[in-house]
Protein backbone atom coordinates (compact mmCIF):
# COMPACT_ATOMS: atom_id res chain seq x y z
CA UNK A 1 0.00 0.00 0.00
CA UNK A 2 0.94 3.58 0.06
CA UNK A 3 0.12 6.74 1.65
CA UNK A 4 -1.20 9.37 -0.69
CA UNK A 5 -1.25 12.67 0.40
CA UNK A 6 -3.67 15.43 -0.69
CA UNK A 7 -3.99 19.12 -0.23
CA UNK A 8 -7.62 20.06 -0.65
CA UNK A 9 -8.15 23.78 -1.80
CA UNK A 10 -11.73 25.51 -1.29
CA UNK A 11 -11.05 28.79 -3.91
CA UNK A 12 -14.35 30.01 -2.57
CA UNK A 13 -12.93 30.28 1.41
CA UNK A 14 -9.53 31.47 0.20
CA UNK A 15 -9.52 35.43 1.16
CA UNK A 16 -5.91 35.94 -0.26
CA UNK A 17 -3.88 36.73 2.96
CA UNK A 18 -1.32 35.02 1.77
CA UNK A 19 -0.28 33.60 5.20
CA UNK A 20 0.61 30.20 3.35
CA UNK A 21 3.11 31.93 1.04
CA UNK A 22 4.75 33.16 3.86
CA UNK A 23 5.21 29.96 6.22
CA UNK A 24 6.28 27.63 3.27
CA UNK A 25 8.84 30.15 2.22
CA UNK A 26 10.02 30.40 5.48
CA UNK A 27 10.05 26.77 6.28
CA UNK A 28 12.21 26.37 2.85
CA UNK A 29 14.38 29.05 3.55
CA UNK A 30 18.12 28.22 4.35
CA UNK A 31 18.81 28.34 7.67
CA UNK A 32 15.28 27.17 8.04
CA UNK A 33 13.10 30.36 9.09
CA UNK A 34 15.45 32.83 8.27
CA UNK A 35 13.42 34.45 6.23
CA UNK A 36 10.05 35.13 3.59
CA UNK A 37 10.09 35.73 0.08
CA UNK A 38 6.52 34.91 -1.80
CA UNK A 39 8.67 33.78 -4.76
CA UNK A 40 10.57 30.72 -3.27
CA UNK A 41 7.11 29.62 -1.80
CA UNK A 42 6.06 25.96 -3.30
CA UNK A 43 2.11 27.43 -3.10
CA UNK A 44 0.95 30.75 -5.00
CA UNK A 45 -2.13 32.47 -4.52
CA UNK A 46 -3.07 33.82 -7.48
CA UNK A 47 -5.20 36.68 -8.07
CA UNK A 48 -7.11 38.41 -11.12
CA UNK A 49 -8.20 42.07 -10.17
CA UNK A 50 -10.74 42.06 -12.95
CA UNK A 51 -12.58 38.56 -11.98
CA UNK A 52 -11.71 39.06 -8.32
CA UNK A 53 -10.95 35.63 -7.26
CA UNK A 54 -7.71 34.36 -5.28
CA UNK A 55 -6.69 31.34 -6.82
CA UNK A 56 -4.07 29.09 -4.69
CA UNK A 57 -2.11 26.79 -6.47
CA UNK A 58 0.52 24.39 -5.39
CA UNK A 59 3.83 23.80 -7.15
CA UNK A 60 3.95 20.21 -8.77
CA UNK A 61 6.55 18.86 -11.18
CA UNK A 62 8.94 20.38 -13.70
CA UNK A 63 8.39 20.29 -17.15
CA UNK A 64 11.19 20.87 -19.37
CA UNK A 65 8.35 20.97 -22.42
CA UNK A 66 5.92 23.95 -23.22
CA UNK A 67 2.48 23.19 -23.59
CA UNK A 68 1.58 24.00 -27.26
CA UNK A 69 -2.59 22.96 -26.45
CA UNK A 70 -3.94 24.76 -23.35
CA UNK A 71 -7.13 24.59 -21.88
CA UNK A 72 -9.45 27.82 -20.27
CA UNK A 73 -11.78 27.24 -17.66
CA UNK A 74 -15.12 29.29 -17.14
CA UNK A 75 -16.27 28.40 -13.84
CA UNK A 76 -19.19 30.12 -12.25
CA UNK A 77 -19.42 32.47 -15.40
CA UNK A 78 -15.35 33.54 -14.64
CA UNK A 79 -13.05 32.92 -17.05
CA UNK A 80 -9.74 31.88 -16.43
CA UNK A 81 -6.40 32.33 -17.64
CA UNK A 82 -5.19 29.38 -19.09
CA UNK A 83 -2.03 28.58 -16.77
CA UNK A 84 -3.84 29.70 -13.67
CA UNK A 85 -4.72 26.30 -12.58
CA UNK A 86 -1.43 24.44 -13.18
CA UNK A 87 1.00 23.23 -11.17
CA UNK A 88 4.06 22.80 -13.38
CA UNK A 89 7.47 24.54 -13.15
CA UNK A 90 8.15 24.84 -17.24
CA UNK A 91 10.25 27.46 -19.48
CA UNK A 92 6.59 29.35 -19.81
CA UNK A 93 6.36 31.37 -16.72
CA UNK A 94 8.38 32.89 -13.48
CA UNK A 95 5.84 30.82 -11.24
CA UNK A 96 7.49 28.34 -9.07
CA UNK A 97 11.11 28.93 -9.49
CA UNK A 98 13.54 29.78 -7.23
CA UNK A 99 14.13 34.00 -8.07
CA UNK A 100 17.92 33.68 -7.95
CA UNK A 101 18.50 30.62 -9.09
CA UNK A 102 15.99 30.06 -11.42
CA UNK A 103 15.78 26.16 -10.28
CA UNK A 104 12.32 24.56 -10.20
CA UNK A 105 10.42 24.92 -6.67
CA UNK A 106 8.37 21.93 -6.15
CA UNK A 107 5.60 21.21 -2.68
CA UNK A 108 7.17 18.67 -1.13
CA UNK A 109 4.80 18.60 1.49
CA UNK A 110 6.96 20.05 4.15
CA UNK A 111 9.06 16.63 4.50
CA UNK A 112 10.19 16.59 7.94
CA UNK A 113 11.29 14.50 10.50
CA UNK A 114 9.13 13.48 13.12
CA UNK A 115 6.94 14.34 10.18
CA UNK A 116 4.48 17.43 10.92
CA UNK A 117 0.85 16.74 11.99
CA UNK A 118 0.11 18.70 8.86
CA UNK A 119 1.50 20.99 6.17
CA UNK A 120 2.20 23.93 7.09
CA UNK A 121 0.08 26.16 4.71
CA UNK A 122 -2.58 24.19 5.89
CA UNK A 123 -1.84 24.83 9.56
CA UNK A 124 -1.51 28.70 8.83
CA UNK A 125 -4.77 28.79 6.66
CA UNK A 126 -7.39 30.40 8.92
CA UNK A 127 -9.75 30.41 6.65
CA UNK A 128 -10.09 26.29 6.01
CA UNK A 129 -9.71 26.79 2.71
CA UNK A 130 -7.00 24.48 2.72
CA UNK A 131 -7.16 21.38 4.40
CA UNK A 132 -5.36 18.06 4.37
CA UNK A 133 -6.13 14.67 3.76
CA UNK A 134 -3.74 10.59 3.60
CA UNK A 135 -5.57 7.95 2.35
CA UNK A 136 -3.96 4.25 1.32
CA UNK A 137 -4.21 3.07 -2.04
CA UNK A 138 -2.79 -0.34 -3.86
CA UNK A 139 0.71 -0.13 -5.04
CA UNK A 140 4.43 0.46 -4.16
CA UNK A 141 5.82 3.67 -2.97
CA UNK A 142 7.35 5.72 -5.89
CA UNK A 143 10.57 6.80 -5.44
CA UNK A 144 10.37 10.53 -7.10
CA UNK A 145 13.55 12.57 -7.24
CA UNK A 146 12.59 15.70 -4.63
CA UNK A 147 13.81 19.21 -5.58
CA UNK A 148 17.30 18.66 -5.05
CA UNK A 149 17.38 15.95 -7.61
CA UNK A 150 15.36 17.95 -9.84
CA UNK A 151 17.31 21.02 -9.76
CA UNK A 152 20.65 18.88 -10.11
CA UNK A 153 19.22 17.56 -13.07
CA UNK A 154 18.66 20.91 -14.37
CA UNK A 155 21.81 22.16 -13.51
CA UNK A 156 23.36 19.09 -15.55
CA UNK A 157 21.31 19.76 -18.50
CA UNK A 158 22.31 23.24 -18.42
CA UNK A 159 26.40 23.11 -17.73
CA UNK A 160 26.84 19.56 -18.46
CA UNK A 161 28.02 16.94 -15.95
CA UNK A 162 31.42 17.77 -15.52
CA UNK A 163 31.38 21.20 -14.79
CA UNK A 164 28.82 20.56 -11.91
CA UNK A 165 30.99 17.96 -10.22
CA UNK A 166 33.86 20.37 -10.57
CA UNK A 167 31.81 23.11 -8.83
CA UNK A 168 30.91 20.73 -6.79
CA UNK A 169 34.17 19.40 -5.34
CA UNK A 170 35.30 23.10 -5.14
CA UNK A 171 32.74 24.07 -3.10
CA UNK A 172 32.63 20.93 -0.30
CA UNK A 173 36.59 21.79 -0.15
CA UNK A 174 35.08 25.12 0.92
S1 LIG B 1 -3.60 31.07 3.89
FE1 LIG B 1 -5.57 30.26 3.12
S2 LIG B 1 -6.90 32.06 2.95
FE2 LIG B 1 -4.80 32.82 3.10
S3 LIG B 1 -4.14 33.03 0.95
FE3 LIG B 1 -3.48 31.00 1.63
S4 LIG B 1 -5.14 29.64 0.99
FE4 LIG B 1 -5.97 31.72 0.92
S1 LIG C 1 2.62 21.57 1.77
FE1 LIG C 1 4.44 22.57 2.59
S2 LIG C 1 5.83 22.60 0.82
FE2 LIG C 1 3.78 22.26 0.01
S3 LIG C 1 2.98 24.31 -0.44
FE3 LIG C 1 2.28 23.78 1.61
S4 LIG C 1 3.82 24.70 2.98
FE4 LIG C 1 4.72 24.58 0.93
Amino acid sequence: MKKVKVIKIDVDKCNGCRACEMICSAFHAEPKYSSTNPERSRIRVLFDPLKDNYVPVLAGEYTEAECNGRDIYTINGKEYDECSFCRASCPSRKLFKDPDSDLPLKCDMCEEEPPLPEPLCVQWCLSDALTYEEREEEGEEEEKPGELGIGLEVLVKKYGAKTVKDTLDRVSKG
